[in-house]
């Protein structure tokens, strides 16, 4: 630049812009972090800033000079840029946001938004063209994964069976689904000018009030059971899940509700809940029978067994070797009719009486297996214990009375020089504990596994092993009272093991029960 001419002695330097116009523009391109093309008129590409290289993998070398199309080994030569570039923009100065999606060799599929304007140098005639190429890949992804969203939330919703709903701080409805519409036989567009409240019985509001509250605190889904009113004035029950709405800034702003109409299954409830009273009642009133009946068959019953000894002790003497065994014929006939009575007696006790609590199961085994000992021994059998027993929640009578009857079966219908009986614990099954008692007697074929349980059910006749029939169905019975199962696995001649379910004492009811004493 040509010193400046004056007179001035001082020497003075005429202010320099701070920019030249080039070095400008071109330090704006390459601060600018979307990629950018500079092109002159014949789409050759002038230059390129360093987002554009970054992001399409290529160099400056590459590019400059090069045809916007050739770039990247053709990459860009894509017909609908093409079609933009050469006949739409000499018409025009610049275009904004076009969309052109393609897929690239070097960085795959993109979505990309371009503007372009025109620059014209003042003075000059040559014409640039700045091209700006902005990656929207991710945006256009994120918008399709919330449209996708949005339209699964809206095919549930509106395909729930379940009413949805939402409504504003004073309980107005602002949107709901049309299971809930037709819940409630209002249309969607009535619904919206209703307020919750409208739809509810008073005797609930104050409730509902509590409930909203509680979901206004917490913000988590809260359950509840109400009453809605329909249009036509019918009340029916309803279950409802509750939520709080906030908005952006995490201010709350109404409240979700997914609103089930259990009318059915309060009335199943209602139904089966009567059943089980009716059902309670009838077992109670055939106990008390039964109790009634052996009661009052044991008094008439004694008097046969009196007289019976009375004509045997008075008139012995004057009867004949026949008529003495008709008598005592009578007389053990009226003891087995006792021993059924007072089976019957135990039948209609054994859901009586009882309350579970905490059993050791362990020394009630060990003191089973004591009383039985004249008999054990008389058998020349074992009888073996396993240490490790559960605590079981029961009554200590009861399981007292379910081991007495299967160790004495164990024993009673075994024909081994050895009888041996062996009582464990198989294992948990969810909250049960199974228990075993094994022995190596006659066995029992599969087709009466069911039967034996029976009252008065037998398998043998009397002469060959003495009973009555009701140890099994008496031990079934204080089983199921308990909460537990019972059943049988044998084989005809290969002994058998009976396996008693009964639910197990756990670690909480223990501490639950400590805390209540
Ligand atoms: P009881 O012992 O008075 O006969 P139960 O109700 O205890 O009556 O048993 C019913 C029937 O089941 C028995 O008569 C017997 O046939 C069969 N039974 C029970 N326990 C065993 C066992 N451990 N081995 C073989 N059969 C058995």
């Amino acid at each position: 630049m040509p010193r400046p001419q004056g007179t001035s002695t001082k020497l003075e330097r005429p202010p320099r812009p701070l920019w030249n116009g080039h070095s400008y523009a071109h330090a704006i391109v390459q601060t600018v972090r979307q990629p950018l093309l500079v092109l002159d008129r014949r789409l050759r590409v002038k230059s390129t800033n360093r987002a554009f290289c970054e992001t399409f993998r290529a160099s400056p070398e590459e590019t400059v000079g090069r045809l916007v199309y050739e770039l990247g080994n053709g990459q860009w030569d894509i017909p609908k840029l093409r079609q933009f570039l050469e006949e739409i923009l000499p018409h025009g100065g610049g275009f904004e946001d076009f969309e052109v999606e393609h897929d690239f060799p070097t960085v795959g599929r993109k979505t990309m938004l371009l503007n372009a304007r025109r620059l014209r140098q003042d003075g000059a005639r040559a014409e640039l063209l700045l091209l700006a190429v902005e990656d929207i890949t991710e945006r256009k992804q994120a918008e399709e994964a919330l449209r996708e969203s949005e339209e699964r939330f809206r095919t549930l919703y509106e395909s729930s069976l379940d009413g949805i709903a939402a409504a504003d701080l004073d309980g107005y409805i602002m949107e709901c689904n049309q299971a809930y519409a037709e819940m409630l036989g209002y249309t969607r567009e009535e619904l919206r000018g209703i307020r919750f409240q409208d739809l509810t019985p008073s005797k609930w509001h104050a409730l509902n009030a509590d409930f909203v509250r509680l979901v206004m605190d917490q913000g988590y889904p809260n359950v509840f059971e109400k009453e809605y009113v329909k249009r036509d004035g019918a009340v029916f029950p309803i279950s409802l899940r509750s939520w709080r709405i906030n908005d952006k800034a995490g201010k709350p702003v109404g409240i979700w509700s997914i609103v089930r109409d259990i009318t059915e299954r309060k009335r199943a409830e209602e139904d089966l809940r009567e059943l089980k009273d009716a059902l309670e009642g009838r077992v109670a009133e055939l106990d008390a029978f039964a109790y009634s009946v052996s009661h009052d068959l044991k008094e008439p019953l004694r008097a046969i067994e009196a007289f019976g000894s009375f004509v045997l002790e008075d008139y012995g003497d004057r009867l004949d070797e026949q008529g003495r065994e008709y008598l005592a014929r009578l007389a053990a006939a009226s003891v087995r009719m006792q021993r059924l009575i007072d089976d019957l007696l135990a039948l209609s006790r054994a859901s009586r009486h009882s309350r579970p609590s905490r059993v050791d199961i362990g020394p009630i085994l060990r003191e089973v297996v004591e009383w039985m000992r004249p008999q054990i021994e008389g058998r020349s059998a074992t009888v073996e214990v396993e240490e490790r027993l559960p605590d079981v929640a029961a009554d200590s009578t009861q399981v007292e009375q379910i081991f007495r009857n299967l160790i004495g079966n164990g024993l009673k219908f075994n024909q081994s020089e050895r009888p041996h009986v062996r009582v464990g614990f198989k294992g948990k099954e969810g909250r049960m504990g199974v228990l075993y008692v094994q022995d190596n007697g006659i066995g029992i074929e599969p087709q009466y596994h069911e039967r034996i349980f029976g009252m008065f059910q037998r398998l043998h006749r009397r002469e060959e092993y003495d009973g009555t029939g009701a140890g099994l169905a008496i031990v079934k019975r204080v089983v199921e009272y308990l909460g537990g199962r019972i059943w049988v696995e044998s084989e005809a001649g290969a002994g058998s093991t009976f396996f008693v379910a009964l639910p197990l004492w756990t670690k909480d009811a223990v501490s639950q029960k400590r805390e209540a004493a």
